[in-house]
């Protein structure tokens, strides 16, 4: 007992510690209140830990303890929520937020967020009108769907269209394409959860029409196919072509919903990709619904689009979960100036990020990587850099394991882990993301903009500094 009391007496007061010189700086740069809240925290917890330790807890002295806390401090402001440079040749990465957006959809976005704006009012009538008019126009003149909706992302583009067209039904699936998107949403779950009963038909490798056919009754809600775009099935493989199962599903009444995932409304083949559905081609072809994401091979932000024929659509307006999923005007302003580029092609590969990268020449990709090299010359003794081919990903669960030949500046090193440099380059301001493969760093130029390629010389130079620089 007298030994907690002892121990509870020697722990520093927030005061002390804030006045030490590890937390006044940490303070100075991110702000007093983390400061002491990080100080409150710890010292709570060594009180904790006195408490329930009968032996008496190690209390550090308060310098050492200020240092610690800093370090946490600063660890937790490392993780904030700030720009990155993309290096890991994954042009859609989901851990870094997706697509970049459009410079017009980028400033249409900025003046939503700063002001007010019509996103539910129509100026004509001065009358309230529904959310997503302002995008629909334009979804329907590009991909000739008769109706258009966007909700927050494609998952909830497909849990509302589940819920509103087959609740309490069946929704008959190829078992091909029961599929995991990730973090839990896996299709068969989903389907249980907005309240429908999966009717699995075919098998993992073929399904025909007639497997569908059999699987139709009157408690069939809805045929859905599911494009696969984080996975492959190859070999002996067979799916019937939409066209037909469109027209099955017309002489049934019952809807034809398409799930394309990635959500392109060009060609993908152009770049030399896997041929990639085309939301436009799907409609052509006979669905009644397709979704499909904003924030992937359209390029724009995060949504969910769902486009379709009137009668199907409707149920969707009104269905009580719309609600929960609704998009903000930030959004909704960034999507209408990304699907607004695409009225003319040739203004979208060249404004919009994604298809700008897409379609950049190697040959200007392998100059970049020349130029870092050539920048970086005898400035890091002992780490190794060379210019040269490497492979990138489009990624975002769009055609996923396919490569696209692309160039990096690669870099070696005897003197520390390359695991190492990799951190220090992405925890410090700017932040690069590089791609660590076997023994080598990789900065792979594919996601880089060309604005930002002094940035990356300079990340390469700090990191050098912090971890070689002093036996150098
Ligand atoms: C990516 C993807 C989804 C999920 O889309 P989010 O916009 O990430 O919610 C659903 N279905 C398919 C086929 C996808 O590729």
């Amino acid at each position: 007992m007298a030994q907690h009391h002892s121990s509870l007496r020697d722990l520093p007061s927030i005061t002390t510690l804030l006045d030490t010189q590890p937390l006044r700086s940490a303070a100075a740069e991110y702000g007093l209140q983390a400061a002491t809240t990080a100080a409150r925290v710890a010292v709570e917890n060594l009180r904790q830990q006195i408490l329930s330790n009968e032996r008496g807890a190690e209390i550090p002295a308060a310098e050492e303890l200020a240092s610690r806390i800093a370090a946490e401090v600063t660890l937790r402001e490392s993780n904030a929520l700030k720009p990155v440079i993309n290096a890991t040749g994954i042009l859609l990465h989901t851990g870094l937020g997706r697509a970049p957006l459009a410079e017009n959809a980028v400033q249409a976005a900025a003046e939503a967020a700063a002001g007010y704006c019509n996103v539910e009012l129509d100026l004509q009538s001065g009358q309230r009108t529904t959310r997503s008019q302002t995008v629909t126009g334009l979804l329907q003149e590009l991909t000739g769907a008769e109706a258009a909706h966007v909700v927050n992302n494609n998952a909830a583009a497909t849990a509302l269209a589940l819920a509103a067209l087959a609740s309490g039904r069946e929704v008959i699936v190829s078992h091909g394409e029961l599929i995991e998107i990730g973090g839990g949403f896996r299709l068969p779950d989903v389907i249980e959860t907005f309240g429908a009963r999966l009717r699995p038909v075919g098998t993992t490798n073929k399904t025909r029409v007639s497997d569908y056919e059999r699987a139709i009754s009157d408690q069939t809600g809805a045929l859905l196919v599911v494009h696969p775009s984080n996975y492959a099935i190859t070999g002996f493989t067979q799916s019937p072509p939409l066209e037909e199962l469109a027209r099955l599903a017309a002489r049934h009444q019952i809807p034809l919903v398409h799930d394309i995932g990635s959500g392109a409304l060009i060609d993908f083949q152009q770049f030399g990709c896997r041929s990639e559905p085309v939301a436009g081609e799907s409609i052509a072809a006979g669905a009644d619904m397709v979704l499909f994401s904003g924030d992937k091979l359209l390029g724009g932000p995060q949504a969910g689009i769902i486009i379709g024929r009137h009668t199907w659509m409707e149920p969707i307006h009104t269905h009580p979960l719309n609600r929960t999923m609704r998009v903000d005007k930030i959004t909704l302003a960034a999507l209408r100036e990304t699907l607004k580029l695409y009225r003319t092609p040739a203004q979208a590969l060249e404004e919009i990020p994604l298809l700008r990268m897409l379609s950049t020449p190697i040959e200007k990709l392998r100059s970049r990587g020349d130029q870092i090299v050539q920048q970086l010359h005898g400035q890091i003794d002992g780490w190794e850099i060379a210019s040269r081919a490497d492979e990138a990903f489009v990624g975002g669960g769009s055609t996923a394991q396919q490569a696209i030949p692309s160039w990096c500046a690669a870099i070696t090193t005897a003197e520390v882990n390359v695991g190492q440099v990799a951190q220090q380059m992405r925890i410090g301001t700017p932040s690069v993301v590089p791609r660590v493969q076997q023994d080598e760093l990789i900065l792979n130029l594919h996601g880089v903009f060309s604005s930002q390629l002094q940035s990356v010389v300079d990340t390469v130079l700090r990191s050098y500094r912090l971890l070689c620089g002093s036996s150098n």
